[in-house]
This record gives structure tokens, C-alpha cells and sequence, in this order.
């Protein structure tokens, strides 16, 4: 068997409040007919990134539904992930290197993941190409197979998408968070688009108080009496985290106390993060007023939330970008951002919404330090964010879509 990630029970009543009873109601209309359901969601890492922190979500949410959802990880060493990092990259446009050693870690790992999977499924949900081989290798057996690509193929390198494209027809759809970053020779019937959401109930988004807030941050060293910009990202290079670092210290120019917190989470299927994280550990040299953290350190959604609220300013300055969770959470806490105008992030802070979308560190920096000198403007934009966060990027909205696509592809 595939290894399961445990959850806990949850119920859509007490989304309630946030989204209004009607929500919550043609939620369960829509899943009337998928009552029963074996659902099964398939990724590869229990912690860390974006995939995670969907499924940590979406599962207990669709068995309070009625649906029976299974989120389970395949399994992989150092090597596979290596090569799954570089596929991934390579999807994202990076130059990909497919030697025979490659296509071998790739298939040998995803033949081992095929054998453990068992398929008492209706529906498998197959997350991103780390897992992307599992139906051509095991076979479709009776299920509906999904593939949902979170990341941006839009622009693939073309040996990547030659080596990953014949997996995909063992389909029957795939979804997307935008109609760009569909490839257009998709071997699959039918293409979807679905954006991320988040959870505004979870412990990384629920309110906390601003006592709870200070709390939270001078436990890691942060003075909340004195400014804070923040990244909150995996240390990946697409994240562009020395960008970060550099705008940062343009803008301390003009102001002097301002504090830069960058969390960067280390998942289980990112074997670059380390390499990353040591270039920013350098790049920050001793400087006090630059906070990194990790997860590894000990720091988790307690602290991410305190952040996220407290900061005067987040920022995302992504090279690419699939969607960017953290433009939501940050937003839904009222607070605006600087991102970059990349992939999935203008769907959350389209132009005059939430915030500044930049392209360059030089237009970060004057956005950065336009925000921290008109707070009430920030606040303005951020609560024009707030209010677009709730309408299209909170979890309600997914579950229903994704309950409308299993009806769909059920036929
Ligand atoms: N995250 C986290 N700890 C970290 C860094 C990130 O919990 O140190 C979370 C972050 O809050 C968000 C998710 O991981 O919920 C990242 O999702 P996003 O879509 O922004 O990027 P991805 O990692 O999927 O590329």
C-alpha cells in the first residue's frame, strides 16, 4: 500500500460563519450524487508547499461530505526526488538533461509506487508529475483518473514534456490553475481549470489576536514594535529569494528598522532547499534584522499566521509561479502585497486589488517602500484584497469545483 496521511474529521458547518449557509448548502447538494465514492488523492510529500496544504484541507472536507477520500504519498529516496525536482523545473521552462540514468530512477521508482498501489478507487486524483506515471504503469483498472498539474507548463522544455507526455494519456482529464499553463498537444479528453484556495479555518489562516500575534513573533526574535517585510516560501530558486534579500536592503536604505522575515519550508520531495537555504544564509551574513526560519526549526503555522497578519508588507517576488498560496493568506489577513506578476499570482491580486504586482527588484522596492510610507492606502488596497480573497480563493469554492469535475468525468 501506498503510505495514507492520517487527518482529522472536520465539518463544513462550521465554515458556516465565514461563507454563509448557502454556500455550505450547495456544497452538499453537489455532493449528493458522489455520495459513497472512493476517492483516492495522490501526492508526493505530506508537509511542505502548496499540494500539502490543499490536501490537508480538501480530504476531511470531502469525507464530511460523504465522499470516502484517501490521501496517500508515493515513496522515493534522494535520487527520485532529485529527478522529479529537475522535471519539475524543466516544466517551469528550466533546460532538462534526460539521460537514460534519468528515465531509469523515474520509471524504477514509479513502477515500485505502481505495485503499492491498490485500487479499491472510483476516482484517483493524481497531484503534479512526481506520481504522473502511476496509471500507464499499474493500469487504469475501473477508476476515473485525474491529473491535476499545480505547477506552470505553459512554456515546457521540450525534452521534458516529450518524456512526460505519453503518461499523461492514461487519463481521462486534467486540470489546471489557468488555461495558459495548458500545453496545447495535452494527450488527455478534457481539460480543466481549477484554482488553488485556502483553508480560513485552518491554523496557518484563523484569526489571532494581536496579543497572541506578539506572542508568537518575539518567541523567533521579531520586535513588533519595529516594521517587518516577509517571505513565506519553500527555499526554491523559482521563489527567488535573494531578490528578496536585495530589495530588502534597498529599502532599509530609507528605512532603518525595518525588519525581513523569510520562512522557507523544507518539504520531503525538494531536495534543493538546502543548497538554496545555504545561499540565503550567506547572503544574510550576520545581520540581525534578517530573519530565516524553516520548518525544520521548529517553526509552523502559529508563527506563519502571526506573520502574515503583523507584517506591514508580504512579498512574493516569484520567477515563476504556479499559484502562490501565500498571496492568499496574506490578503485574507488584511495585509497587501508585492508579487510578482507571474503565473497564478494576478488572479488573487489583480492590478488596483490587494496590493503591487511587480516584474523587477528596482519596482519592488518602490512598491515595498510606497506601501510602509501611505499606510492607509495599504490598508485600503488590502482590504479591496480581503474582500476578493473571499469571493474566489476560499476553500468552499474549490470543493465545489472539484466536486463538479468528479461528476463530470464520472459521466
Ligand atoms: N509554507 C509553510 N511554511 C514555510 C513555507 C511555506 O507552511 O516555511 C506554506 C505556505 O504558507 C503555503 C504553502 O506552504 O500554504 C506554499 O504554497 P504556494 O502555493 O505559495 O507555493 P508552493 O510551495 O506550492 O510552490
Amino acid at each position: 500500500m501506498l503510505q495514507l496521511v492520517d487527518v482529522a474529521q472536520r465539518s463544513l458547518d462550521s465554515f458556516i460563519p465565514v461563507v454563509g449557509e448557502a454556500v455550505v448548502d450547495e456544497l452538499r447538494r453537489l455532493a449528493e450524487p458522489l455520495r459513497g465514492a472512493r476517492v483516492a488523492q495522490i501526492n508526493a510529500t505530506p508537509y511542505g508547499g502548496g499540494v500539502s496544504e490543499l490536501l490537508r484541507s480538501i480530504v476531511p472536507l470531502e469525507r464530511d461530505l460523504g465522499l470516502a477520500t484517501d490521501w496517500s504519498i508515493i515513496t522515493g529516496g534522494e535520487p527520485f526526488f532529485a529527478v522529479t525536482k529537475a522535471l519539475h523545473n524543466a516544466l517551469q521552462g528550466a533546460k532538462f538533461a534526460l539521460t537514460p540514468d534519468v528515465r531509469e530512477t523515474y520509471l524504477n521508482q514509479s513502477m515500485r509506487n505502481a505495485q503499492l498501489l491498490d485500487m479499491p478507487y472510483d476516482f484517483i486524483i493524481v497531484h503534479d508529475p512526481q506520481p504522473a506515471a502511476l496509471p500507464e504503469l499499474h493500469g487504469r483498472g475501473s477508476a476515473r483518473w485525474i491529473w491535476r498539474c499545480h505547477i506552470d507548463t505553459a512554456n515546457p522544455d521540450p525534452d521534458a514534456w516529450d518524456f512526460l507526455r505519453p503518461f499523461l494519456a492514461a487519463y481521462d482529464a486534467a486540470v489546471f490553475t489557468m488555461q495558459e499553463f495548458a500545453p496545447r498537444d495535452l494527450p488527455m479528453p478534457r481539460t480543466v481549470c481549477i484554482p488553488p484556495a485556502i483553508d480560513p479555518l485552518s491554523p496557518k489562516n484563523a484569526y489571532l489576536p494581536p496579543d497572541m500575534c506578539q506572542l508568537a513573533l518575539s518567541w523567533i526574535g521579531l520586535d513588533v514594535n519595529k516594521p517587518i517585510i516577509t517571505q513565506v516560501s519553500r527555499f526554491d530558486s523559482w521563489k527567488d529569494p535573494l531578490g528578496v534579500i536585495e530589495a530588502y536592503k534597498l529599502v532599509r536604505r530609507h528605512v532603518p528598522d525595518l525588519q525581513l522575515a523569510l520562512f522557507g519550508a523544507m518539504a520531503l520531495d525538494d531536495p534543493e532547499g538546502w543548497q538554496i537555504y545555504r545561499q540565503v544564509m550567506d547572503q544574510k551574513g550576520d545581520d540581525p534584522l534578517i530573519h530565516v526560519h524553516t520548518n525544520l526549526t521548529g517553526v509552523g503555522n502559529f508563527e506563519i499566521n502571526a506573520l502574515q497578519r503583523t507584517s506591514r508588507v508580504v512579498v512574493q517576488k516569484s520567477i515563476r509561479e504556479g499559484f502562490g498560496l501565500v498571496v492568499s493568506e496574506a490578503l485574507w489577513k488584511s495585509t497587501p502585497v508585492v508579487a510578482s506578476n507571474v503565473g497564478g499570482i494576478p488572479l488573487q491580486a489583480p492590478p488596483g486589488i490587494g496590493g503591487f504586482l511587480v516584474t523587477t527588484v528596482d519596482e519592488a522596492v518602490e512598491k515595498i517602500l510606497y506601501l510602509l510610507t501611505n499606510p492607509s492606502e495599504a490598508a485600503s488596497l488590502a482590504a479591496l484584497g480581503k474582500e476578493h480573497i473571499k469571493e474566489n480563493f476560499l476553500i468552499t469554492r474549490l470543493l465545489a469545483d472539484e466536486l463538479r469535475l468528479l461528476k463530470s468525468v464520472a459521466g
